[in-house]
């Protein structure tokens, strides 16, 4: 029997981000893991059922910044461990959608307050080095983001079971929030930990049951989080994890009759592709899936004329080059007033001159490599095309691959403003600039609109207020999260819900209950306490 009791959750509150300065205890630790851990070369398996599975073939997984440093051998799955692990889900789901909420939820705040204290510099070690992000960017992602979703979903689910139908004399109407009737294939992008944990626990948390295909090139952190959520508790078969190229598992997900949902973080063109998929196979569905995907962006900063060079210039610094830009939520596309660019451009190439780029375990570098051979190609290929256009490299435009994948923090200014590299998603360190005619902010507004396919996050820096106004109002749909006189990136969760519309997804708003409902299907219970026992109504008396 479950423990009698309407429970309330512990009250969410964000995770601290630690400072990790020289003498500190988190950075003692962290340097000392991130020793250990560059020293070994693990295997990792698959995870299915509980049980580990190695496959006979493996990829490697290494350090961006140092690509010939083999961090481990991973096993990459096929088709038939897709079934496995869909089978495994399947044969969870009776016990653990059925387990009273407040025991999932229990494991996943045990995940937290593990990941808080003796897993955090596990998990952020992983991250620095497979991921090539610096200790801060470690910390706000694999540790505080991913303590931050775990703590704040389980608030979401109450606040949505609690929503319940009116009831009328004699009648009780209740909403049961069922998990979805199958398994939910999440599948997660390269450049934040914490949404491999979201994709999965938001959605196990509900009760689902998840086949969980990481991005290769995140394959550490994805391990340690699957160890992670052991240590806490969770079941065997609640999460499956599997390891494989997208071409080989998103197929053999996708056509099974048991696709309940599909949790998708990363590019446009893979999340169409998979949604494409569904749609050829949706008459052998049980269920029309749940498709939520949070996709690509081509993020701006406009600056209007009344706005102060430097603050613009920060956040251009901050907002585009942090990690590499590989944030989903960097700006990439800059639309600064004639009047303000001779300051923002010296205040660019000064403050740009003094970062360092380089391996991450380094403490005094700010950015690290980019992902991998491929990014490295994108991204250099972007400058060459840049260059051969006539267009002016501002700062940066070297490139190094013979050590790391690295690309200098550049920034591009075009007169053109339908200049491809304003329009699409490079997912690296560069960022294209256009000077717009001081007295032309409306046009530049329309511009901003209308340019790229995405609207993900946007920023408008100005000091008048009627000009903030207007932004807001022109460019209502030009981002899903619009940022007033701040970087367009960061967003922490209870703060800004995150995620954008257009290419850049269906905006279900991770780590909010807005997410979080898609991972229920409602049934809808009306009991009569004292039933009827003549079909007679009274209209039907006659008359006296
Ligand atoms: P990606 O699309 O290359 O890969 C994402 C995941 O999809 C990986 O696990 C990959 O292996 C898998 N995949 C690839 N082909 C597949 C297929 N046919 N079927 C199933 N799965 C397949 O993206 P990435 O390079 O890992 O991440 C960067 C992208 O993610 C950028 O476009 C970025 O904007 C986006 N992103 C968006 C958000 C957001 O909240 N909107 C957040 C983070 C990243």
């Amino acid at each position: 029997m479950s423990a009698p009791g309407i429970f309330r959750p512990p009250a969410s509150v964000n995770e601290p981000v630690l400072g990790y300065a020289p003498g500190s205890p988190e950075r003692a630790a962290l340097q000392a893991r991130l020793q250990q851990m560059s020293a070994e070369r693990i295997q990792i398996p698959l995870v299915i059922g509980g049980e580990r599975f190695e496959t006979g073939t493996t990829f490697e997984a290494v350090m961006p910044h140092r690509h010939a440093h083999v961090l481990a051998d991973v096993a990459k799955g096929d088709a038939s461990h897709v079934e496995r692990a869909i089978a495994a889900a399947r044969t969870a789901h009776p016990v653990w959608s059925r387990t009273p909420w407040h025991e999932r939820a229990a494991i996943f705040l045990r995940a937290a307050e593990l990941l808080a204290g003796p897993w955090r510099s596990t998990l952020n070690a992983a991250t620095m080095l497979n991921q090539s992000k610096t200790a801060h960017q470690a910390e706000i992602d694999a540790a505080c983001e991913t303590i931050d979703f775990l703590r704040f979903n389980a608030d979401h689910l109450v606040r949505i079971y609690s929503e319940q139908p009116i009831s009328s004399p004699g009648v009780w109407n209740r909403l049961e929030y069922r998990p979805l009737e199958g398994f939910v294939f999440a599948v997660s992008p390269f450049n934040f930990t914490a949404i491999g944990a979201n994709l999965t626990t938001s959605a196990a948390l509900l009760g689902n049951t998840i086949v969980w295909k990481p991005a290769s090139t995140a394959a550490l952190s994805a391990w340690y989080t699957m160890r992670l959520l052991e240590e806490a508790g969770l079941p065997p078969g609640v999460i499956n994890l599997v390891y494989g190229s997208g071409a080989a598992i998103g197929p053999a997900a996708l056509a099974s009759p048991e696709l309940a949902g599909v949790h998708f973080t990363g590019s446009t063109p893979v999340f169409q592709s998979m949604w494409k998929t569904v749609g050829d196979n949706i008459a052998g569905y049980r269920n029309y899936p749940r498709l939520v995907g949070e996709t690509g962006g081509k993020n701006f900063i406009l600056a209007h004329p009344s706005a102060d060079a430097e603050t613009v210039a920060t956040a251009i610094v901050r907002g585009s080059f942090e990690y590499q830009g590989q944030k989903c939520s960097a700006s990439s596309r800059l639309y600064i007033p004639s009047n303000l660019w001779p300051d923002v451009r010296e205040r660019l190439q000064s403050d740009i001159a003094t970062i360092s780029v380089g391996d991450v375990s380094d403490f005094s570098n700010f950015m690290g490599a980019v992902i991998d051979s491929s990014s490295f190609r994108t991204q250099a290929d972007a400058i060459a095309e840049a260059k051969a256009a006539g267009a002016e490299i501002v700062t940066g435009g070297g490139v190094d691959d013979s050590e790391g994948w690295f690309v200098e923090p550049t920034v591009i200014k075009t007169d053109d403003p339908e200049f491809r590299l304003l329009r699409d998603e490079l997912f690296g360190p560069i960022v294209t600039a256009y000077v717009y005619d001081e007295r032309r902010w409306d046009e530049t507004l329309r511009l901003v609109d209308e340019t790229a396919s995405f609207a993900l996050t946007g920023a408008v820096f100005s000091n008048d207020r009627y000009a903030i106004e207007q932004a807001h109002r022109e460019l209502s749909y030009a981002a899903g999260n619009f940022y007033v006189n701040d970087k367009p990136t960061g967003a922490v969760v209870g703060q800004q819900p995150f995620g954008g519309a257009r290419a850049s997804g269906t905006n279900d708003k991770a780590g909010s209950m807005w997410n979080l409902i898609r991972w229920v299907s409602p049934r809808t219970v009306k009991e009569t306490l004292v039933p009827a026992s003549d079909y007679r109504y009274p209209f039907l008396d006659a008359d006296t």
